[in-house]
């Protein structure tokens, strides 16, 4: 059997989101495990659509997660270039056997006279074909020249790997442009040519490409050529699975998620279960599960929702899995600037109390802040909290200073000061949500905070009893 070879084509278009990473992940999960290749070609031959940097911006999201490609740029590989734009000779050969072969001619056709057909057609109430105007002589090609695809058309069925048996009718087939007049090549004809010669064996796209996949068989055919195996994956759909994911919905690029500290592990396990699952609860894997299990049998055909919850509740499980020094390491950059010149044990402290609670990385600029600076009272946070607001200032006076003088006869270590709050709920007869929130609100500022006896531990005692203190003296 030959080796099994996957590849993730990429326009250069700018942005990275959810549905292509995952178009690349599954191809090279494939790849994996059938211990074949994964290739990256870049296809860069719509010349108005390029975005300045897409191409490095693509390199670095593969490598960010750990999606590394056997060939394409920068690596190279013996099918190159892996740059569409660099293969233009390659093209040109291919559409002048297709003429050879009697496949495809010159356009003759001005954009006027092609609307002018379009009307006609629609005046006709028919579906408007290009391969019902064909011209009754053809011209010699020129590049430069639009060239034209010489169709064949008939019915199709075909086994999509996850839609399973699809078919079309004739009139899916059409006489397509396959090279422009600016010389470059289609993505419908350069594509075919590229799988052909990089010998690829799975196609792995999106739904958008299904409409013309019969354009497709009919131009492997024309050539003789083998077909891939064909995949289409589910759309990714928002939250509500109403509609496709869009930039809209608050669908990130996928650096973009990176750079929030979102690990790349999570973030893999949330590109996998967009359509796929073992037929298991399993809902985390690591990447040697993954590519053991991973089958394209069992990627589902309807739309797959993204929601960004779930990424963050499979970033809490890989964040707990992280050691106090990794942590430290991979989140250094959330410390907010009031965290400068304070010392890495302070900050690891600060971060074990945040471990379990932290969903992604630059939650901690904003969560950490009390830890490094005493944030103004804000006597709202009383006002708004249901049990407090509804003691008088003179009880709640009462309460914070009977903690500061039981807390000030406390030795400072968590279980000592766990011990001494428990000792105050009975003694002030209080429930833990109205006497641990006040003292939380006059210690962190915060309506909620990591552990409130390992926060004070953290903070040491003089602070702890002067910010308690300082509550103490706003409520009027
Ligand atoms: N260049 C196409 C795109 O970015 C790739 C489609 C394919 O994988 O064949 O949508």
């Amino acid at each position: 059997m030959s080796e099994t070879r996957t590849r993730f084509a990429p326009s250069p278009t700018g942005y990275m989101h959810l549905g292509s990473v995952r178009t690349a992940l599954f191809a090279w999960l494939i790849a994996k495990r059938e211990d074949g290749k994964f290739i990256l070609r870049i296809e860069d031959t719509d010349q108005s659509r390029l975005v300045q940097g897409s191409v490095e911006h693509i390199i670095k999201t593969l490598k960010a997660l750990g999606i590394n490609y056997d060939e394409g740029p920068k690596v190279g590989g013996d099918y190159g270039p892996y740059f569409q734009s660099q293969r233009l000779d390659i093209y040109k050969k291919f559409a002048e056997k297709l003429i050879e072969l009697g496949r495809a001619y010159a356009d003759p056709y001005s954009a006027a006279e092609v609307d002018k057909f379009r009307l006609d057609s629609k005046n006709n109430k028919k579906p408007f074909l290009f391969r019902n105007y064909r011209p009754d002589k053809y011209q010699k090609w020129e590049i430069g020249q639009p060239l034209r695809f010489l169709s064949d058309p008939k019915a199709y069925t075909w086994e999509d790997q996850v839609m399973g048996s699809l078919s079309a009718g004739e009139e899916a087939v059409d006489d397509f442009i396959i090279m422009k007049s600016d010389g470059y090549p289609t993505y419908n004809f350069a594509h075919i040519v590229d799988d052909y010669l990089m010998k690829i064996t799975h196609v792995i796209r999106s739904q958008e490409f299904i409409a013309s996949t019969p354009k497709f068989l009919n131009l492997y055919e024309a050539f003789d050529f083998p077909r891939p195996e064909l995949a289409t994956l589910p759309p990714v759909l928002s939250a509500d699975g109403k509609k496709k994911l869009s930039k809209r919905d608050g669908a990130k690029d996928i650096l973009e998620y990176l750079d929030e500290g979102f690990l790349p592990e999570a973030i893999i396990n949330l590109l996998a279960s967009l359509g796929f699952n073992d037929g298991t609860t399993q809902e985390l894997f690591t990447i040697k599960e993954l590519t053991e299990k991973f089958d394209l049998k069992r990627v589902q055909k309807s739309g797959a929702i993204f929601d960004e919850k779930r990424l963050q509740w499979m970033n809490s499980h890989y964040i707990r899995q992280l050691s106090e020094n990794q942590l430290a390491e991979k989140f250094e950059k959330f410390w907010p600037k009031e965290a400068k010149g304070y010392s890495s044990e302070y900050k690891l402290k600060v971060l074990e109390t945040f471990k379990d609670r932290l969903k992604f990385g630059k939650e901690l600029t904003n969560l950490s802040l009390f830890f490094f600076k005493e944030l103004p009272v804000d006597l709202n946070l009383i006002k708004e909290h249901k049990q407090l607001s509804k003691l008088e200032t003179a009880d709640l006076k009462k309460l914070l200073s009977q903690s500061i003088d039981k807390l000030s006869k406390t030795e400072f270590n968590s279980n000592d000061i766990q011990k001494s709050l428990n000792e105050l709920l009975i003694s002030t007869g209080q429930k833990p949500v109205v006497l641990f929130s006040l003292i939380r609100i006059g210690i962190t500022e915060t309506p909620s905070s990591p552990g409130l006896a390992e926060t004070m531990e953290v903070l040491g005692k003089e602070i702890s009893l002067e910010r308690i203190d300082h509550l103490f003296q706003a409520l009027a």
